[in-house]
């Protein structure tokens, strides 16, 4: 694959004059609205035809939409966008529609740093870069017949947790598999989850301070998921499963939250070794990222999983957190990367957060 290079990509670019653009999904309409506080115009991609629910939300509505047939069709209207000046936001939604691969040889200059792609999806290099920075991650068991306590089964490249299940012995275990897939058994931790969404900036020293750059927590979230967190209105999960009915884990909404604050220091302290040891492994992370963590009785984290990207999780804050408003009034993780490229464009910076 002929490697990207974004100081070419850049060179036709009129840089006073860029245009945020994402696809119409996910939290298009927080990145919009975000971008349009700080004096951004905006493109949403979107597939068929405009999507007509953004009329509601004038706030949240792009500028301008751009429609293709299908997403991977982007690919060839890439030479279009950048006549546009668009830079994209990638979201989880924008990677998955388009692919991985796809999204990897889009020849547009692409908020963070794609390198991080292969470091999230692959669950082993996950592991290695998180337990390499000093993170606990819940205990991989590799062959199904040493489950002795509950486990969650993970199908790889499953979305929004479909398809997982929760196992208590290797006969549950075996009941519940689908042969022609491949999984990951995890350790099922007991505890209370939070979903933490940070900013690392490798160009503004203005925040907790880094060996390069700085890092914000933004806000934080808990999923919803059906139907595992409501499963209780009708019976205890082991009455139901005798009845075969299991619990499932789609995400269908995000619920804002905030934590003991005694608890924060530790925060930081993941979020700080998660860039430093990217830095090592590929680069460096940059901009959002969110870790995926359960906070056990003895008030230790445990991290699952990481998201390098914007999460829908930062939706409820659209007008800002109760830690951005402790950064700057009405900020959302969306205005908050329009300010990085503000920052970028003024000091000639851009190549250091775009890829
Ligand atoms: P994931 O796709 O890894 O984000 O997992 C989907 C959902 O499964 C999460 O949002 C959690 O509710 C749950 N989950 C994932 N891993 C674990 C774990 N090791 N222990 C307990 N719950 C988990």
């Amino acid at each position: 694959m002929a490697k990207i290079n974004i100081n070419d990509m850049l060179t036709s670019y009129d840089k006073k004059n860029l245009r945020i653009a994402t696809v119409c999904s996910h939290s298009s309409l927080q990145i919009f609205n975000g971008a349009r506080k700080e004096g951004f115009k905006t493109l949403g991609i979107s597939v068929g035809e405009q999507k007509k629910f953004y009329d509601a939300f004038p706030l949240g509505k792009p500028d301008e939409f751009f429609i293709v047939d299908k997403y991977k069709d982007i690919l060839k209207h890439t030479e279009e966008l950048r006549g546009k000046n668009a830079v994209v936001i990638p979201h989880g939604s924008f990677v998955e529609y388009l692919g991985a691969d796809n999204f990897l040889k889009l020849n547009l200059p692409t908020f963070g740093n794609r390198n991080v792609l292969s470091w999230e999806s692959d669950r082993n290099k996950e592991r290695k870069w998180l337990e390499g920075a000093g993170l606990t991650m819940p205990q991989e068991i590799k062959d199904p017949k040493n489950i002795n306590k509950p486990v969650i089964v993970k199908y790889h490249g499953a979305k929004g947790g479909k398809g997982f299940f929760i196992a208590k012995t290797y006969e549950e275990f075996q009941r519940r598999i689908k042969k022609n897939k491949s999984f990951t058994i995890q350790e099922f931790v007991m505890g209370t989850r939070y979903y933490l969404h940070y900013f690392y900036s490798p160009i503004q020293d203005n925040a907790y301070k880094l060996s390069k750059g700085s890092l914000q927590l933004l806000s934080m979230d808990r999923r919803d998921e059906t139907t595992i967190d409501e499963v209780q209105r009708l019976g205890s999960i082991a009455e139901l499963e005798e009845l075969g009915i299991h619990p499932t884990f789609v995400v269908t909404g995000n619920i804002p939250i905030v934590m003991r604050e005694s608890l924060l220091p530790k925060v930081f302290k993941m979020g700080e070794a998660v860039v430093e040891k990217s830095l090592d492994l590929f680069g460096g992370i940059i901009g959002t990222f969110c870790l995926e963590t359960v906070v056990t009785e003895d008030l230790e984290f445990k991290v699952f999983e990481i998201s390098a990207r914007i999460v829908a999780g930062t939706n409820p804050y659209v007008a800002g957190s109760p830690y951005s408003e402790l950064i700057q009034p009405d900020m959302s993780t969306g205005r908050r990367i329009a300010q990085e490229i503000k920052f970028a464009v003024k000091n000639n910076l851009l190549e250091k957060i775009l890829s």
